[in-house]
This record gives C-alpha cells, structure tokens and sequence, in this order.
C-alpha cells in the first residue's frame, strides 16, 4: 500500500509530466468499486479540462483542472481526486502501449499521450470535487507547527500509536512511518498519549518529519519507474531501523527489536531505547 512519500513522490512524477495538459476524452470501465463519484459526474468534469496542479493530500493525489465554459468564457475550477488504494497506478504513456489487465480508466491528453488508473485489488478510488473544495481530513504532518501538534494528544488515553494512524488528527501517516518515527524519538507505542510530555512531542514530531522527507527524498529517484507504462513500481525503501525486523538486534543498543499488536495493527519497538 504506497504510504505518504510515495503519494507525493507520484504525485510530483505526474506533476511534472501532465501539468498544463487538457484532458479531451475519458474511457472508464464497467466495474463500479473505483468509481466513487458517478461515472457520468467524472466524465463530465474530466473532459476538456485543463491540468492546472498536481499535488497531494494526505494519501490522494489530487489534479487541479480548470474549464472555461459558455460564450462569456468563464473559468470552472474543478478537482479530479484519485486515492490509489493497495494496488492502484497512474500510468502515463503512449496511445498505442498496451492497455493493462484492470485498467479502469484512460484519459487521452491533449499532449497525445494518456493517464491511465490500473487497479488490480480495486481498492483505488477515483472522484470528482466542483469548485476545488476536497479537503482531506486531519492535518498535513508535513506542515503542522509544534502549537497546532501538542493539542492533538491532550487528554487522550489510547496509545501514542493508534493516536498517530488517527487520520483523523494526522493526514496519511502509515504503520511502517508510525513505528520508525516512534522509535527515533524514543517512545513505546503503547504509551498513552496524554502521558507524553511537550519535549518528547516536540522530538516526535521533529522524528515523523525527519522520517517522511527521507522517504520523499528516496523516493524520488525511482519515480520514472511508477510512472511509466510498465508499471512496476521501484521504490527504494528507507532503511527501517525496527519496522518488519523483530527479534533483530536494536541498531542503537543491540537488544532484540519486539513485535506487538495494537489495535490490529503491528508495531515494532526496541524495549531498551524506547521508553
Ligand atoms: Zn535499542
């Protein structure tokens, strides 16, 4: 499942290759799960549109399109929101590559070439917003600021890491992003929130941004492949210092790294240098 970094790593490939393209046609197939919008809704805010953006929101890439429309030539702001789900792609390549199994929609671009969504599992979502007004819950860990972070977790009573998967607080922070910043500022996963203090929240914070920019940074190298018509996605992964690796040694303090459950979810911690 692309956790954030890779959405924006995506969402910064398809910037710099369908910016400013128009939009003139849209073909989208008959299984009805990655429509979450009306067909017909998407089609007709789709169509004839212009690129103006591509950026992200939380885990959705979002494309800023904008249409001028009757005699007086009026300008309609529209957005096209693609949340890519397990298995989701967003390929950009010639009329004439072959079209993928599960290729649920084509765009044909004004440049000649066409976006195609290709989605295996169909757990991808694709919908329309009028007026550019789709706005993801939670904030953007990217940009939040320390004042707007530390209210997030007073008084709250469940774990340090349910609170950080919260989408609710927190925009598209993932279990594998969860854990690894967990660990740099040295807290358990299971700490109640509330219990944190203001230092170790401002660290925590300071380790989430530190961990995603990596990841972004990483990503990016490989962008060409996730893009392009093959479609085989090539992202070099961030060194994981306890995501996925129980019972190896702690990096820091060689003591074995522990696995537990929350809320169904794995988590991964070093019982020596997270407290
Ligand atoms: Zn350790």
């Amino acid at each position: 499942m692309p956790e954030l970094p890779e959405v924006e790593t995506i969402a910064r490939g398809l910037a710099n290759r369908v910016t400013g393209d128009v939009i003139e046609s849209v073909w989208l197939g008959q299984k009805k799960e990655p429509l979450k919008s009306p067909a017909s809704a998407i089609a007709a805010t789709l169509e004839h549109s212009r690129i103006v953006k591509v950026g992200r929101m939380g885990k959705h890439v979002v494309f800023d399109l904008q249409k001028s429309q009757g005699k007086k030539r009026s300008t309609s702001k529209a957005q096209w929101i693609v949340h890519l789900g397990m298995t989701g792609r967003l390929q950009v390549c010639e009329p004439q590559a072959e079209v993928a199994k599960h290729t649920h929609a084509i765009l044909k671009l004004s440049s000649g070439r066409e976006l195609r969504f290709v989605d295996p599992r169909r757990f991808g979502r694709l919908s329309v917003a009028q007026a550019g007004d789709f706005d993801a819950i939670g904030i953007e860990p990217l940009e939040i600021d320390l004042d707007r972070f530390l209210p997030l977790f007073r008084g709250r009573k469940t774990p340090i890491k349910s609170a950080l998967l919260n989408q609710r607080l927190l925009r598209g922070v993932g279990n594998i992003y969860a854990d690894e910043s967990l660990f740099r500022a040295g807290l358990r996963p299971r700490r109640r929130a509330a219990t944190i203090t203001r230092d170790q929240l401002a660290k925590l914070l300071t380790a989430i941004r530190e961990v995603l920019r990596e990841a972004i940074a990483l990503g990016g190298s490989s962008i060409s492949d996730y893009v392009n018509s093959d479609g085989e996605e090539g992202f070099f992964q961030l060194q994981h210092r306890v995501y996925g690796r129980e019972s190896e040694p702690c990096l820091v303090c060689k003591k074995p790294i522990k696995r537990i459950v929350i809320a169904g979810r794995s988590s991964h911690y070093c019982p020596n240098c997270q407290k």
